[in-house]
């Protein structure tokens, strides 16, 4: 995937409480033989649910570990009465690197609409996160063949007028909304096809520069049988994985894709 390195990400969802969290990842860094670093080539992270980040923070501190981690979700708002949300000062005082922008889950379960995920896209640069947005289209746009223009239109409206120097250190995921926790996985090609079609859209609208800067992820039931072929492909800088990162074991060989 050209000079990007490419990014591994681990989406626990609503799972692992933060003793069982805390599990996972010793075991995850225990299977990656995280002192020798020999997975460096690719860079690592864990998005825990809120409650177990201050334990991962810990963890990945004290150990030392080369596994980077985000939460799921951050408010456009700073702080203030705004009962149950998360601010992204909190999660940068917590050593978060990456937060994710605009999930499916959160889009539909949520009802978050793309001038909230703009806002958040603001509140995450605003407190030096990286957001990961995720964008994709439903089983029914992909019947009726119009996913690219889909896509390429939340992307649009999510990043709306965000500063190209902003937009160079975004990651993307793109999230076949019929893919997720289905078992059914776009096929190499589609991933490249639409991670492609999203770095045209950013290559006509900021430039080369910015367009080749950008991670563009693929998420969708990946699982270690399938990453290395989705990994391959040439715009493809990544996966976005639910399910097989909740298994230490799988989540590790989808790291290692290579070997
Ligand atoms: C996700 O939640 O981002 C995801 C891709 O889930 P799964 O791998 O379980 O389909």
């Amino acid at each position: 995937a050209g000079p990007r390195v490419p990014l591994i990400a681990g989406n626990w969802k609503m799972n692992l409480d933060h003793v069982q969290g805390i599990t996972l990842l010793q075991k995850l860094a225990w299977t990656l033989d995280d002192a020798k670093h020999d997975y460096r080539r690719v860079e690592v992270a864990v998005f825990p649910p809120f409650t177990d980040l201050r334990g991962v923070q810990t963890l990945v501190h004290g150990d030392d570990l080369s596994i980077g981690y985000g939460a799921q979700d951050l408010s456009d708002q700073d702080a203030g009465a705004y009962t149950g949300d998360i601010s992204g000062q909190f999660l940068a005082k917590l050593g978060c690197t990456y937060v994710l922008v605009g999930h499916s889950e959160r889009r539909t379960v949520h009802g978050e609409d793309d001038a909230l995920l703009a806002a958040k896209l603001k509140a995450a640069f605003r407190h030096g996160l990286v957001p990961v947005l995720c964008v994709g289209e439903g089983l029914d746009v992909r019947q009726a063949g119009t996913h690219v223009e889909h896509t390429l239109g939340q992307l649009r409206a999510d990043l709306a007028d965000l500063p190209p120097d902003q937009v160079a250190r975004l990651v993307v995921a793109y999230e076949p909304v019929w893919a997720i926790g289905t078992g059914e996985v776009a096929g190499p090609e589609d991933a490249q096809e639409m991670a492609a079609a999203i770095r045209a859209d950013l290559t006509s609208r900021y430039g080369d520069d910015v367009a080749g800067a950008v991670r563009v992820l693929y998420g969708g039931s990946v699982k270690a049988a399938s990453a290395a072929a989705i990994l391959g492909r040439p715009d493809v800088d990544g996966v976005l994985v639910g399910g097989a990162s909740l298994d230490a074991g799988e989540f590790a060989n989808i790291v290692r894709f290579e070997h």
